[in-house]
């Protein structure tokens, strides 16, 4: 046991100290000297505060050079300080100044904010202050950069802030905090662990052939092992559906003939006039788009103008964006009109949509109930008298969501670039499988098995490129 492990440590140059965060490998570390970075972390636009954000070596020394109060470079870490900002002689704004020291901050580096009053102008001037004593704007999404890059974060903690940023429901805040927390960075170096210890028994076996306590390793002997891990991730890819449509949302097309109720019920959700309600038919003619939390879940709404046979250009256009629309959608609402028996129109649109994930709904409840429809149900609901919304709600739930797994504390995969991710461990893992079954040396089998292990460490950033960072990180805001 000891010789694997001392072989984990020098294949993988694993550090002690940060081996229980599951911090190894970077390419980077505390050693590097940055240059010091400002922004401003609040938005545009006129608002009663603004914070501007300073890290690096020269933060504190720099920012108290430009303030009149106490001496910052005196003062002690998480210590908030009032005085004015100056430009020489000329007062900018009276401000209160936050101190951060090294290690314990964001970045890791020295941070001091700035909170002055709100407005661009006042800001932008302390921004020119500050660029003039030698400091550089940050570009987008820097500062998390700097943390991922000194090890305060892993990539997966690091997203999960834009992720927390964006936040439209509590189940989608829910998901970005415990990926904050870190229960991605464990799930995936729990797994890592796994195959590194496969990987250094072949190593082992390799290498040392002659010591008497060493097993000779087999293709069969490692086969159950692999098969193990290819379950574990089929079933975490499995379960990311739930995390993928919390995060990203369900594409929704309301589809069904004209007059049927579509826009009503579009603006009963959306509770607000976004759509053209009208008594003459074909008038939402364009495709409208809304994002709506729906008890929790993200519907990204399309509004259509049915589909219906037309010689009108305009309504061509409409039938064939509808088309698309359903073609490209996760979930089809199908509105069907209560008050009046299937259509020719309806029985197109029921068979046009019988691949997909859809629910049926009979509207306009209010004035008759006249559709059943074999082996299917109905959601009944007067979108005008704003009724069985609720019903509809649980209705998309169950189509999509597994309640269970959201409410456990288990990890749950949701970014589409960790689920990419494990698909390409995936198929590593059964690459590795097949050259086992195949009975082909043991360390070809160790070539996939390393893939699969370097593949897991592309999610934390353990074994990232420099494009794939320039990419993560300008999606984020200024100052973040
Ligand atoms: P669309 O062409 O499918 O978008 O249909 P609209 O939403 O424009 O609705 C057509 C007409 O049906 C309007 O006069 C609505 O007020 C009416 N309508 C929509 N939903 C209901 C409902 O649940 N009950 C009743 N009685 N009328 C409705």
């Amino acid at each position: 046991m000891y010789i694997i492990q001392h072989f984990i440590k020098i294949c993988y140059n694993i550090d002690d100290n940060n081996h229980e965060r599951g911090y190894k490998c970077f390419t980077y570390n505390n050693d590097m000297i940055y240059d010091t970075i400002a922004a401003k972390t609040t938005a545009d636009g006129v608002s009663a505060i603004n914070i501007i954000r300073i890290s690096g070596t020269e933060s504190i020394s720099i920012v108290n050079e430009i303030f009149k109060g106490k001496d910052l470079t005196q003062q002690p870490s998480h210590t908030i300080h009032y005085g004015h900002i100056h430009d020489h002689s000329q007062v900018i704004d009276e401000v209160m100044v936050s101190i951060f020291r090294s290690p314990k901050t964001f970045t890791t580096e020295d941070i001091i904010e700035i909170s002055c009053h709100g407005g661009n102008f006042i800001a932008d001037e302390i921004l020119k202050l500050l660029i003039s004593k030698g400091i550089r704007i940050a570009e987008k999404g820097e500062f998390s950069k700097r943390a991922y890059l000194n090890g305060r974060l892993d990539l997966t903690e690091a997203e999960s802030i834009m992720d927390l940023v964006n936040a439209k429901s509590f189940e989608q805040l829910k998901i970005a905090n415990k990926q904050l927390q870190g229960d991605i960075l464990t799930l995936v170096t729990n797994l890592q662990n796994k195959i590194l210890n496969i990987i250094a028994q072949i190593e082992v076996n390799i290498d040392y052939p002659e010591y008497d306590d060493i097993q000779q390793l087999t293709n069969d002997m490692i086969l159950p092992r692999i098969n193990d891990l290819i379950t574990e991730i089929k079933q975490i890819i499995k379960e990311s559906d739930t995390g993928k449509i919390i995060r990203e949302g369900i594409k929704t097309v309301i589809v069904g003939k004209p007059n049927v109720g579509k826009s009503t019920l579009l603006n009963t959700l959306l509770k607000e006039d976004k759509a053209i309600v009208t008594d003459i038919s074909g008038t939402t003619r364009d495709l409208i788009e809304a994002d709506l939390n729906l008890d929790g879940i993200i519907l990204r709404l399309v509004d259509t103008a049915g589909i219906r046979i037309t010689k009108d250009v305009i309504e061509k256009i409409g039938i064939n964006k509808t088309k698309k629309a359903i073609e490209t959608a996760d979930l089809v609402l199908l509105v069907l009109n209560q008050s009046e028996g299937l259509s020719e129109m309806d029985k197109d649109l029921l068979n046009l949509t019988k691949n997909k994930q859809r629910i049926i709904i009979g509207n306009k409840i209010d004035l008759g109930n006249q559709i059943s429809i074999d082996n299917e149900s109905i959601i009944n609901i007067s979108a005008k008298n704003k009724e069985g919304i609720e019903e509809l709600a649980k209705a998309v739930k169950q189509l999509f969501i597994n309640e269970k797994l959201l409410n456990s504390e288990r990890a749950m995969l949701s970014n589409v670039r960790h689920i990419g991710k494990f698909k390409e461990v995936l198929q590593a893992l059964n690459d590795a499988k097949k050259a086992a079954l195949d009975q082909i040396p043991i360390d070809f089998v160790e070539i996939d098995l390393r893939k699969a292990w370097a593949n897991l460490g592309e999610i934390t950033g353990q074994s990232s490129n420099e494009d794939l960072l320039d990419h993560l990180f300008a999606n984020f805001c200024l100052g973040k």
